[in-house]
């Protein structure tokens, strides 16, 4: 059995909805298919429960009244018959107004999740409406009776797998499963969520929970990139990545994939593709344990990023002193990414601001603290990267114009990370495409 995630372009227009139905039926392997929302559904659903937060029932009900007309007008374009509009009309009817009945009573942050929750159900069950009309045998897997997340809002594949099962197994001559991705229910048993772009971490999770044959990711770029292509004009797809260069290519800016959907796949090492619905014959890329090659395969960049430097008074490093300074983060639940220490002094980056002020206000007593704010790092990332010949020579010397605030080698073999000014993210990837790819 398979796991086939297809995200919000894919099913974002009536055709290429069409087109996920003649790739999920290409071949005869039984599978569970996971949707996103329709590309845009949940920015305008967060931006109807962001309406609500502030009290504008008004701009709340105009949010709602336009994604409705847009959703009739796809039902229209996705079915033929108008037996199956009228079906599928009144399905996505119960879900408006659902959405119009929370614009009376109070809102809460519960309810927001419920807002969230309504474009993968909405996706997947016109998807099955189609299905259907076309004489498509499947059936649709509730992902709020299978997909949870403990109080911590960690995911447990080990429960994730027992829920799954019992429901697979009332289905026993079913071959095609639909799914909804990012929605789930916490600990509470409310109705939650993955968190943005959470639906491959769902086909992942799925796909450890059901031991998959492989996790296809479907997308609309022909798998992961050497670097960003909606910045450098020449990029080439990447045909292999391990796990490890995979998290850390998705953590440190790939787009493509949802950071978190790495750790299942690896951990019960299940095979990773990522392939492109508009050239589904295209190689994509294969993540596996492996990394297939030595050296620099990719950069990337994350911005968003704030660095933190803590001048000790009086110290010089005395031990204990990371410790403490570890500990001010371990308590506001902010993680580090980068690090870098001198004999007098500890850079630190987070992506978190939440609570930056209570971090600084903490800090404060061990010495001097600056913040640098807007800043981005730029990953480079391969397999044993120092194998690459003059990586460092080549990395620095096509780096002579950008003002590098921080650099970390040798935290690991897949990895060198700089912190630049976010103002000269462009042209760093541009000129590491050149000075480590050769190319334009
Ligand atoms: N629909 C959700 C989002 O836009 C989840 C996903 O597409 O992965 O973030
Ligand atoms: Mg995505």
């Amino acid at each position: 059995m398979k796991v086939m995630k297809f995200g919000g372009t894919s099913v974002g227009k009536p055709e290429r909805m069409h087109d996920v139905a003649s790739l999920i039926t290409r071949d005869n392997e039984s599978k569970i298919v996971v949707l996103s929302a329709l590309s845009g559904t949940t920015n305008a659903l967060v931006a109807i429960g962001d309406a609500l937060a502030n009290g504008d029932k008004r701009e709340a009900k105009q949010k709602i009244d336009a994604l409705n007309e847009h959703y009739q007008n796809f039902i229209n374009n996705l079915l033929s018959t108008d037996a199956a509009k009228e079906k599928c009309r009144t399905i996505i009817a119960e879900h408006f107004e659902f959405l119009n009945i929370i614009l009376k009573i109070s809102f809460n942050e519960a309810l927001n999740k419920d807002i969230l929750a309504q474009g993968e159900l909405m996706s997947t069950k016109m998807f099955s409406c189609y299905l259907e009309e076309k004489g498509i045998k499947h059936a649709l897997l509730p992902a709020l009776d299978f997909m949870t997340i403990d109080s911590y809002d960690e995911p447990q594949v080990g429960t994730i797998k027992v829920k799954l099962s019992q429901l697979l197994n009332q289905h026993k001559d079913i071959q095609l499963f639909i799914t909804q991705g990012y929605i789930s229910r916490n600990a509470k048993g409310e109705v939650d969520n993955l968190k943005r772009g959470g639906s491959d971490y769902s086909a992942s999770l799925i796909a450890a929970a059901i031991n998959a044959s492989v996790c296809e990711i479907w997308t609309d770029i022909d798998g992961m990139h050497n670097n960003d292509p909606r910045i450098v004009k020449k990029t080439v797809a990447i045909e292999q990545l391990s796990f490890d260069e995979a998290a850390e290519l998705a953590y440190f800016g790939a787009k493509i994939l949802h950071p978190a959907s790495i750790w299942p796949a690896q951990h019960y090492n299940i095979h990773v593709k990522l392939l492109n619905t508009m050239q589904p014959d295209a190689k994509g890329t294969l993540i596996v344990e492996e990394a297939g090659s030595v050296g620099v395969k990719a950069v990337a960049a994350k911005d968003g990023i704030i660095a933190i430097k803590i001048k000790s008074s009086r110290m010089l490093l005395a031990y204990g002193f990371l410790r403490k300074v570890f500990e001010v983060f371990e308590k506001y639940r902010t993680s580090i990414d980068m690090i870098t220490t001198s004999e007098v002094a500890v850079s630190v980056t987070i992506d978190n601001d939440t609570h930056l002020a209570e971090i600084i206000k903490e800090l404060e007593p061990f010495g001097t603290i600056d913040i640098d704010k807007n800043m981005s790092i730029v990953s480079i990332v391969g397999n044993e990267i120092a194998k690459t010949e003059n990586v460092l020579t080549k990395l620095f010397d096509s780096l002579s114009d950008v003002p590098v605030r921080m650099v970390s080698y040798g935290g690991s073999p897949h990895n060198i990370s700089l912190l630049v000014p976010s103002d000269d993210r462009t042209k760093t990837l541009q000129v590491l495409n050149k000075g480590i790819f050769g190319l334009e």
